[in-house]
């Protein structure tokens, strides 16, 4: 199955593989609606600044707006991801060991709708929290250009330009759209292989390469119980991408969870 049991780290590396490709090409539309709404944003801020020589009244609205698109795609992903768990889970006729009639094993199944009830009110949380946060950095960054705009005596059309031509960084809707699925991604695959009802573990399981951090190299391969946490770089984490985690072991994080049922 796909993410139980991997016994070995080349079968573990294949289904972080598969759980990474599948992100990116959820993250493509979260990055266009991003990039869009802080070049609205931008646009709003630039207004102001021209029309009113102040910048205040945008980030209600913003934070309302990122609010949405990030519980769009929150959705999307979260239900591509216990799909995936469900559709592996229905057509493995042996999730553990090598024995079809193994007893500790009934027929497993996942209900998709009832994994995806018990985890949207804890996205709800993490959304808002996120989409608050995105924000408020954004009203730093709007703020920073005007502060250092007016100490460097530029007049208020120039700050306008320029908060309007920064479109806010599209690298930051990139950066941002990464981490905000793979932690979707992750919740997402933790409910669901919760919601078997088997003792389990989980497994840290890094995509490593020449971007991988190197707490996350060491993290290979950690197992702990299904209800524990992992220690990443001193830091309790739940799971890879987990919101509560330091942001600095979050941050376009690509690892994956996979379990093993105790024996
Ligand atoms: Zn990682």
């Amino acid at each position: 199955m796909a993410m139980l049991n991997l016994r070995t780290e080349s079968a573990r590396k294949r289904e972080a593989a598969q759980q990474v490709r599948l992100s990116l090409t959820l993250e493509r539309p979260f990055v266009k609606q991003l990039r869009a709404e802080f070049a609205r944003v931008a646009k709003a801020a630039a207004k102001e600044a021209r029309t009113q020589h102040a910048v205040s009244d945008h980030m209600v609205e913003h934070r309302r707006r990122l609010a949405s698109i990030f519980a769009r795609h929150y959705r999307i992903v979260a239900r591509a991801f216990i799909t995936r768990v469900a559709d592996a889970v229905s057509k493995s006729a042996r999730i553990v060991g090598e024995r079809k009639d193994d007893p500790r094993v009934p027929a497993l199944s996942i209900e998709a709708a009832a994994v995806m009830a018990d985890l949207w009110p804890k996205l709800g949380h993490i959304i808002n929290r996120r989409a608050a946060q995105v924000a408020e950095t954004t009203d730093d960054i709007i703020r920073r250009k005007v502060t250092v705009g007016l100490r460097d005596g530029a007049t208020w059309a120039d700050i306008a330009r320029d908060v309007e031509d920064s479109g806010l960084n599209s690298l930051r809707a990139q950066t941002i759209a990464a981490t905000e699925v793979h932690g979707a991604t992750q919740a997402a695959t933790n409910e669901a292989a919760g919601s078997l009802g088997l003792a389990l573990n989980k497994q840290w399981v890094s995509v490593e390469d020449e971007h991988t951090r190197l707490d996350h190299v060491e993290a290979n391969a950690q197992e702990v119980g299904f209800d524990g946490t992992f220690t990443i770089g001193g830091a309790p984490m739940a799971y890879p991408g987990d919101p509560s985690g330091p942001p600095e072991q979050v941050i376009n994080c690509r690892c994956a969870t996979v379990f093993n049922v105790q024996e």
